[in-house]
């Protein structure tokens, strides 16, 4: 090219850029009719509204007059609702289906990632379903996902996998490291080193076959870390694509992580470090954000451990808005997969309820009665998901949506999309 066409394109692109710039973020983004630049997904697995009561009662530490001034952060949002969260083939769901159902905009099987529900649970596939993730990476964004449980646990699997079985995390694996996602952090490192091999954290390799997919990952151009220290070294500015793996299964409860030696990032941290990364990326980002082991107290029936996980998720969605707030482009959304453990927070006692205490209890009862229509039945051995309704809230460009009464789980994926303007 010539100098006087060179400064021809040049100029071109002055009147571009000053031509769009009245119709904000939409014109920016080369093609898309976009409210939103980025979006943060934050999802308390096992997340229900008493999750939240109980999470409330803690941080007021048990004290009632505390209690009547004592927030959340994710109870600041501009726009709360309620969410439906079925699954095709049940009432009660499991994270697979309903992670699917936020990751797709479709209802699958329980026990499905991301295909249609024409697939037979560990039998046959379905069609496979194209995910919000998949759609930002081929629009040129940047993608995050960070979990508390392993990396190919139901609920980030089903932004990047599509299998019939969620318990095959050898392929969910393999899948992940296909996938282009820039930063993937949480646990699970048991999935990529061969099943004769140890992984970084000294534990046995749980694959179904002797790959080790920590080198597919390094000849990709991944920093790799595998513990604390060298995750807080991890400069944000020289970094372009990060795997952090940090335990050979799931990343310890926040009541563990918290007392121990050689501590692990904290879930907050992770949302840090991976939105000073993606931020970089001038199209956007997309990130995913699971509080995954809310659900594993839940089915514990641990009040401590669902009280201080939820509080350490709540942190992560503190440090999703401070960043929302810097610039008014991102849409964060907080959601849970489904309820777990039925908590109820009813008082210890009944005489002493009658006298005014509130020590609440989670149980889920030994009651058996029957009804006309339906048999109340809480004898089960171990507590498991629940059918009701979970929250949501979302604050920034996008967010209006959510405050129209019930949602369905599937509208979540289509209020990111329409906010990215995919
Ligand atoms: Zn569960």
């Amino acid at each position: 090219m010539n100098t006087r066409s060179r400064s021809a394109v040049f100029l071109l692109s002055l009147a571009i850029i000053a031509f769009s710039i009245p119709f904000g973020i939409a014109d920016d983004l080369a093609g898309r009719n976009a409210l939103a630049k980025n979006v943060i997904l934050l999802i308390g697995d096992g997340m229900g509204f008493p999750q939240l009561t109980l999470a409330r009662i803690d941080k007021a530490g048990e004290n009632l007059s505390e209690y009547a001034s004592v927030e959340l952060f994710m109870d600041r949002m501009e726009q709360s609702g309620y969410v439906s969260t079925f699954s095709a083939n049940s009432f009660v769901t499991d994270s697979a289906p309903a992670s699917t159902a936020m990751a797709t905009g479709h209802k699958t099987n329980n026990g499905v990632i991301s295909q249609d529900e024409t697939a037979i649970p560990k039998e046959m596939d379905g069609k496979n379903l194209t995910t919000i993730l998949e759609m930002a990476e081929n629009a040129g964004l940047s993608t995050g996902l960070i979990t508390t449980t392993r990396i190919t646990h139901a609920t980030p699997a089903a932004f990047y996998a599509h299998v019939d079985n969620r318990d095959n995390e050898s392929e969910i694996a393999d899948q992940l490291s296909k996938s282009n996602v820039e930063v993937i952090l949480g646990g699970g490192l048991q999935y990529f080193v061969g099943k004769n091999e140890t992984d970084p954290t000294g534990k046995e390799g749980k694959r179904n076959d002797d790959r080790n997919l920590l080198a597919d990952f390094e000849s990709q151009g991944y920093a790799l870390v595998y513990n604390g220290s060298a995750f807080q070294k991890i400069d944000a500015n020289k970094t372009e694509k990060l795997l952090g793996l940090f335990e050979s299964s799931h990343m310890q409860y926040e009541l563990e992580r918290s007392s121990s030696q050689e501590m692990d990032p904290s879930l907050a941290e992770m949302t840090k470090k991976a939105t000073a990364i993606l931020s970089k990326n001038a199209r956007g980002f997309f990130l995913m954000v699971e509080g995954g082991r809310i659900d594993h107290a839940g089915h514990e029936r641990n009040l401590s451990k669902i009280a201080v996980d939820t509080l350490a998720f709540d942190e992560a969605v503190r440090e999703a808005l401070d960043f929302a707030s810097k610039n008014n482009d991102t849409l964060v959304v907080v959601t849970a997969d489904h309820e777990c453990g039925g908590l109820v927070l009813q008082p210890m006692d009944l005489e002493v309820y009658e006298e005014g205490s509130i020590d609440p209890i989670f149980a889920s009862g030994t009651a058996r009665t029957s009804g006309p229509r339906y048999d109340f039945i809480t004898e089960m051995d171990e507590a498991t998901h629940t059918a009701v309704d979970v929250p949501v809230m979302a604050s920034g460009p996008g967010a209006e949506k959510v405050s129209h009464g019930k949602l369905d789980n599937t509208q979540i994926f289509e209020i990111m999309k329409e906010a990215l303007g995919f």
